[in-house]
């Protein structure tokens, strides 16, 4: 359920906006910096004489952090300095005058922008009849690519960086706590131009990444073609996954499967361990031409054995594009000198080594052994390590999914019948008729081509659009699900962008907060249909089966995370040495905290996920969702929904722990999982 969709726009718009291709022929010289650290302390110094020197620290951090963005081609050091002379605001007044024209404007731009985006994407995402090769060239068009280039041309993007400066992570969380919400979207509006990386290095990370997601994306096994030693093809003709999702979905089907599941699901461990080690042979990969017993690693044409090459360490060569590419950047971030900062303190702001405590405190904690031991019971057999998948623990519900399919497709017969509920759902949950009218007025719902997603608006003039798949026949049950999923990030958008004080800190801190908001409405997808606790264990069955897969999704993000510190630690590395650094790294993790509980050593598994080729360091955001999930449904107890979501989604983009202090009163918590999965416990047996 969490995906890369487009709740977020403009959290990542700052990234966004530095992809930018415009790179004129000759530019390269005067794009040299030319700012050096005498130019910034004579500057400093004659800004103090010329303002006074109350606001001492704030000239200092405004002049160097402009300096630091400034290039030749932007004009003289003496045309810098009287620059800063000219356009620092001394004034509280009008520098808070001066903010909110920015703030109008801004929201105009990107408002539009993303209004832009919408409709040029309609024929993509919309049910809008038969598709056409243009639809996807106006798809691929990006109405902001030039507008960090622009704004440093016109030279607006200097005078936020000098009256407006960005403050690091730490800065944020420490001050920040003090801070009243216009200090906050003053510190917001200066994220926004925080690094000028020039434009061929954005394209090589644009580049790198395509690369490895058309990878990832045609890395198909064809199972059909699959032998065991007794030469029987175990799946069907056609069966086709992709790696590492569908063979993973295939395991955990299979648990059902008491004929030969056992021996699928080894099977397909096999074929992970060859795809992780690169032992697997190259022309079995995306092809039926040759069949393959895994086991023996040996390939068949025509019955007659035939000598292949294993693919060459290709899928670590994916890694080390990426890596080299986003390395080539490290020294345009003043604070987020590597791409481990760039993506933990800066985009989800959290430090990475915060993140490694509080994993390591998760996969520590002795229920996980309690748990291994319930399912070992439930499969009457030792674990395997594939079990990190096992999926035994979804609740069997008393309504079955006919009854359920018939009452959402007679009340919701197409997308508009949706739209037209969105405020009684709203008022079911609590909110008075004109909040709740107010809300939902702010929400349209589209026929989708795809599952469905929620785009939020980036002006307040503009509404949301919550996209579903709808048939002929109505919304199904699967699709009502969804559909209050990405209706509950709709609320969140809506409330955000309406009732936080600014326009500037407008969202929620990162992508795993907005899922978790969008969790906390689809759990009460039933209620809103009227039906009350159908089974009496549904909920602890669900809490044990979130615990064990953020156990196993937090295994994998620290493979992860310290696969790309070994990265920076060995810039240098090969794809193979990069490929034996991954498996120990994934032994290593697997025998610390898998291995306790399941009797086995040395297994690699934990390094089968595709995220880490073509999404790095991306992984962490499922784990805290889910954690994020369960402390809000912990604080709600006991109070007025409807209230409580109006108060903590107005909150803002302030950092991730300022943001739980305010929502929940506390930080970033394992202890109310840990604590409904003992409860959990001593329920299911
Ligand atoms: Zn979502």
């Amino acid at each position: 359920m969490m995906k890369k969709s487009f709740v977020i726009i403009l959290s990542i718009v700052a990234f966004i906006f530095v992809q930018c291709t415009n790179t004129a022929i000759d530019k390269k010289v005067s794009d040299q910096k030319n700012i050096n650290d005498q130019v910034i302390e004579t500057t400093q110094k004659a800004l103090v004489e010329k303002y006074g020197s109350e606001n001492e620290e704030l000239i200092g951090r405004g002049v160097k952090h402009a300096a630091s963005l400034w290039r030749a081609s932007d004009g003289t050091t003496s045309e810098f300095e009287n620059f800063c002379l000219d356009q620092y605001i001394s004034n509280d007044s009008i520098k808070e005058a001066v903010f909110l024209k920015i703030s109008a404007n801004f929201e105009s731009l990107w408002g539009h922008q993303n209004k832009i985006i919408l409709d040029l994407n309609e024929n993509m995402h919309l049910n809008n009849g038969p598709y056409h090769s243009i639809d996807a060239m106006f798809a691929a068009y990006s109405p902001s690519s030039h507008f960090a280039d622009d704004f440093y041309s016109n030279k607006i993007a200097f005078v936020i960086a000098l009256n407006f400066p960005p403050f690091s992570l730490d800065e944020k969380n420490e001050i920040g706590k003090n801070w009243d919400s216009l200090q906050w979207a003053y510190a917001r509006l200066g994220d926004v131009f925080t690094a000028r990386v020039p434009a061929e290095l954005s394209q090589k990370i644009g580049n790198a990444s395509t690369g490895s997601d058309i990878y990832i994306a045609e890395y198909n096994i064809y199972m059909g073609h699959l032998l065991n030693n007794e030469n029987i093809k175990l799946f069907p003709e056609n069966m086709v996954l992709l790696s590492h999702w569908n063979l993973r979905d295939e395991i955990k089907s299979n648990y059902a499967n008491k004929e030969n599941g056992l021996e699928k699901q080894d099977m397909i461990y096999t074929v992970m361990k060859h795809i992780i080690n690169q032992t697997i042979p190259e022309a079995v990969i995306n092809s039926g031409d040759y069949d393959w017993n895994p086991i023996e690693n040996k390939v068949y044409q025509d019955d007659n054995t035939v000598e292949l090459t294993s693919e060459p360490n290709s899928r670590y060569q994916e890694i080390l594009n990426n890596f080299h590419a986003l390395k080539a950047t490290d020294e345009y971030y003043a604070d987020y000198n590597t791409f481990v900062k760039r993506a933990f303190s800066g985009s989800k702001e959290i430090p990475q080594e915060e993140v490694e405590i509080l994993f390591d405190e998760y996969l520590s904690s002795p229920v996980a052994k309690q748990v291994g031991e319930l399912i070992k019971s439930r499969l009457g057999r030792d674990l395997k390590p594939y079990d990190i998948w096992y999926d035994g623990f979804k609740a069997r519900s008393s309504i079955s999914e006919e009854t359920l399919n018939d009452i959402t497709r007679k009340k919701y017969p197409n997308e508009k019948a949706l739209e037209a509920d969105l405020g009684n759902i709203l008022k079911k949950l609590g909110w008075e008729k004109s909040r709740a009218e107010f809300i939902a007025s702010k929400v349209v719902v589209d026929a989708a081509r795809g599952s469905g997603h929620a785009w939020g608006a980036q002006m307040k003039a503009e509404n949301a659009h919550l996209r579903t798949r709808i048939s002929g026949k109505g919304m199904d049950y699967k699709g009502y699900n969804i559909a209050v999923h990405e209706f509950g990030h709709n609320v969140e958008q809506t409330i955000s962008l309406h009732d936080a004080d600014y326009y500037l800190i407008n969202g929620v801190p990162n992508t795993a907060f907005t899922e978790a908001l969008a969790f906390i409405f689809q759990k009460r997808d039933l209620q809103l249909l009227g039906f009350t606790n159908e089974n009496p264990d549904k909920e602890y069955l669900e809490t044990l089966d979130l615990y064990w897969s953020v156990f196993e999704i937090m295994g994998v993000s620290m493979v992860d995370m310290k696969v790309w510190k070994w990265l920076y630690a060995n810039p240098e590395a090969n794809a193979a040495q990069l490929n034996e650094a991954t498996v120990n790294i994934a032994n290593e993790v697997w025998n610390k905290y898998f291995a306790p509980v399941y009797g086995i050593n040395d297994q690699p598994i934990l390094s089968v996920y595709s995220h880490m080729i073509n999404a790095a360091l991306y992984l962490a955001n499922y784990s805290f969702g889910h954690l994020i999930d369960f402390q809000i449904e912990q604080y709600l107890v006991g109070k007025n929904f409807s209230d409580e979501v109006d108060r903590i989604w107005s909150i803002g983009q302030v950092t991730p722990q300022i943001w739980m202090q305010e929502a929940v009163g506390e930080n970033i918590s394992i202890n109310p999982m840990i604590e409904a999965t003992e409860e959990a416990l001593k329920r299911i047996k």
